[in-house]
């Protein structure tokens, strides 16, 4: 079990207050509009420094441990899941160029990370190519000192609002070269819902929840890009670029779904004492009292296991395993307990007035991106099995 120290809760105590008073009054209102987070909100956060916790000082960044990404992806997700997962992408972005950039990448891109004017997306997920990463065909032809991008992405996030993409793309179109085919591409382009025709193209996708995080099916045509965007300046280093950034952004997920799931509980917890049912509140009645107390300790089972990863990680050990281990459990719970939270508000939960839906909704996608459920026990079962020599 985590007992935090003083330092750690000041930070949490410092992002609950941010989450409170910047996001908590307009979350629900743009959330049922269908809004994205206002641009203000983003600036916000990048004067907090959350976007540069991540970064060295040496590039300007903050240089802070996973455990404080993590409480403070908690506490804003929290409050609405899509501002919790900004920070995503600058944490996957800032880790692929971080880990497997050259120096002169890292001096490029990463101090414009930290101070929120580099503002990034991360482009891996294809329409025929999701859980099979190995499998992504969007094509990076070499002509001299550019690469020609050709082919589709989709599910990208925040694309239209990111001066940068992080595209995974297939370098080498040897079909026996699956993962070793595979680049990392930085691809700087104009921030815009009308991206760059007719070389860059995109459109919305509908979805049922997550509404502050627009995600954006694209298409590439002969888009160039200098050559020595490539991360890292080495090709076929792609796929093991992003099996790198795997286990933080892993951990910051289970974090977000802890967010979530708190949010939801708390808002069951207070309504469950105003509304009165046979005379008294529906808190008093045993069975509600006891869905609170299984929502509350599952919560803290997600998020010891993701605490605990987070602070493997920082210990410099190997954490696959327990990020892993984090995301596939936070997001069973995160499903369970938002259901609970909508059950415990009666017809009221069904409704767009009240804010149970809202969580419901955001507390469904766990189980789908950074990786499902499904492949994340694959992860989780592969280290459990002996290593094959
Ligand atoms: C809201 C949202 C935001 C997203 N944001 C991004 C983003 O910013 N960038 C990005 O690149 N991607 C993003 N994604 C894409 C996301 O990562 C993929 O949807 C996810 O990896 C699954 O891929 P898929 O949708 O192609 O499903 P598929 O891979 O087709 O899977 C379909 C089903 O088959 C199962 N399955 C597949 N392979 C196996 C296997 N080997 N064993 C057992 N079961 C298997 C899956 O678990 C799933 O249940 C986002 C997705 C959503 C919904």
């Amino acid at each position: 079990m985590t007992v935090l120290s003083g330092e750690y809760e000041t930070v949490r105590r410092e992002a609950r207050k941010f989450a409170e008073k910047e996001v908590a009054p307009i979350a629900h209102d743009l959330y049922n509009e269908g809004a994205e987070i206002p641009m203000e909100i983003i600036k916000k956060m990048a004067n907090l420094g959350y976007f540069a916790m991540a970064i060295p000082e040496q590039y300007e960044g903050l240089g802070m441990d996973t455990l404080t990404i993590t409480l403070v992806t908690e506490e804003l997700s929290r409050v609405w899941l899509s501002v919790g997962s900004v920070m995503t992408r600058m944490l996957i972005a800032g880790g692929l160029i971080l880990n497997g950039g050259t120096e002169e990448q890292k001096e490029r891109w990463l101090p414009g990370i930290a101070s929120g004017d580099v503002l990034p997306a991360a482009a891996f997920t294809e329409p025929n190519a999701g859980s099979d990463t190995a499998g992504m065909q969007l094509r990076a032809v070499r002509q001299g000192d550019k690469y020609i991008l050709n082919g589709p992405k989709t599910w990208i996030t925040f694309a239209n609002r990111a001066n940068l993409m992080t595209v995974l793309a297939r370098t080498d179109p040897d079909a026996s070269k699956r993962h070793k085919g595979l680049s990392m591409i930085a691809v700087e382009k104009k921030p815009g819902n009308d991206f760059m025709p007719p070389h860059l193209t995109g459109a919305p996708i509908p979805t049922i929840g997550y509404y502050g995080m627009k995600s954006f099916s694209l298409n590439f045509e002969d888009f160039e890009v200098p050559a020595e965007n490539l991360i890292g300046g080495v090709e076929g280093r792609g796929f093991y670029q992003l099996m790198g950034v795997y286990e933080t952004a892993r951990i910051q997920t289970a974090a977000r779904a802890v967010g979530v799931a708190q949010g939801a509980f708390e808002a069951a917890l207070q309504y469950a004492q105003e509304r009165q049912q046979f005379g008294r509140p529906i808190a008093e009645f045993q069975v509600i009292q006891h869905k609170l107390a299984h929502m509350a300790t599952d919560i803290e089972a997600g998020r010891q296991l993701t605490y605990y990863a987070a602070q493997k990680k920082d210990s410099g050990q190997r954490s696959d395993l327990e990020a892993g281990m984090a995301k596939l459990f936070c997001a069973d719970m995160v499903e369970k307990v938002t259901s609970e939270a909508l059950q415990i508000f009666g017809g009221y939960g069904y409704a767009m007035e009240y804010p149970a839906h809202r969580f419901w909704r955001d507390g469904r996608i766990f189980k789908i991106f950074e990786g499902t459920s499904e492949i994340q026990a694959e992860v989780v079962a592969k280290r459990l099995m002996p290593e094959k020599k």
